[in-house]
């Protein structure tokens, strides 16, 4: 008696006719996890030859396994609304910019390896060791010794100066705003390939029309990320 392992999320979905479906199949325990019956003391005693094309004949139908003997089991499919590479990691860029102090604009940014892992993060903010009370986070004083932009790192420099490898060549960048021009010539020099973003609100500012001509002049690929996708995290919840 040959059994037949099923896996499936919900067996309603899965069982049609009084008998699971071939989709949700999982693997027959007479099979080899190739799909390929295992051999029986039988076949083990015929030739190579005759044990191959028995084989073979089974790539696209089990001839050893029933139908009749199914098991089945619940809850042992994979999930199907995991994250993407592209969802994660920007999500983790955006993780990091709820540190930014920066009371109008957060920015996180995350370089990836060639590997999917992760070597830098970083968030905008002044420079370590200046104290977030001590700097202005004003944007439109008339002195521009006020305003914040002569003192904040971005989240591009913070998350290339935070890299836990000798370099990041090859790697790529997710950023929540496309990065402007004194970041892209650090993305360029750190040898990062691509940029991922998801905001490219100042489109059309010199910094950001600058930023694209130097991305391009270099070879470094940009692109927008476009996702709909929705994640809470109550931390709460997890106590
Ligand atoms: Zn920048």
């Amino acid at each position: 008696m040959y059994k037949t392992l099923v896996a499936v999320d919900d067996v309603d979905k899965e069982v049609d006719g009084g008998l699971p479906s071939l989709r949700g199949l999982k693997r027959r325990l007479s099979c080899s996890p190739s799909g390929r019956p295992l051999a029986t003391p039988q076949q083990k005693e015929v030739s190579k030859e005759t044990a191959s094309s028995v084989a073979e004949a089974a790539d696209t139908e089990c001839k050893v396994c029933s139908p009749e003997d199914l098991v089945v089991v619940p809850g042992s499919a994979k999930r199907t609304d995991y994250l993407s590479w592209d969802d994660y990691f920007m999500a983790v860029a955006h993780l990091s910019a709820m540190r930014s102090k920066d009371p109008s604009t957060q920015v996180g940014a995350c370089i990836v390896n060639s590997q999917n892992r992760i070597v830098g993060i970083g968030y905008n903010g002044f420079p370590a060791g200046c104290h977030d009370d001590d700097l202005p986070w004003s944007r439109n004083s008339s002195n521009p010794l006020d305003n914040k932009y002569m003192y904040v790192c971005h989240a591009e420099m913070n998350a290339i100066l935070n890299r836990i490898s000798s370099d990041t060549r090859g790697c790529r960048m997710y950023v929540g705003l496309f990065p402007c021009n004194e970041c892209a010539k650090l993305i360029i020099q750190s040898g990062i390939h691509e940029v991922i973003y998801l905001s490219d609100k100042y489109h059309d500012q010199p910094a950001f029309v600058a930023s694209r001509r130097l991305l391009n002049c270099a070879g470094i690929r940009f692109r927008q990320q476009t996702t709909s996708r929705k994640i809470t995290i109550d931390l709460g919840a997890l106590q």
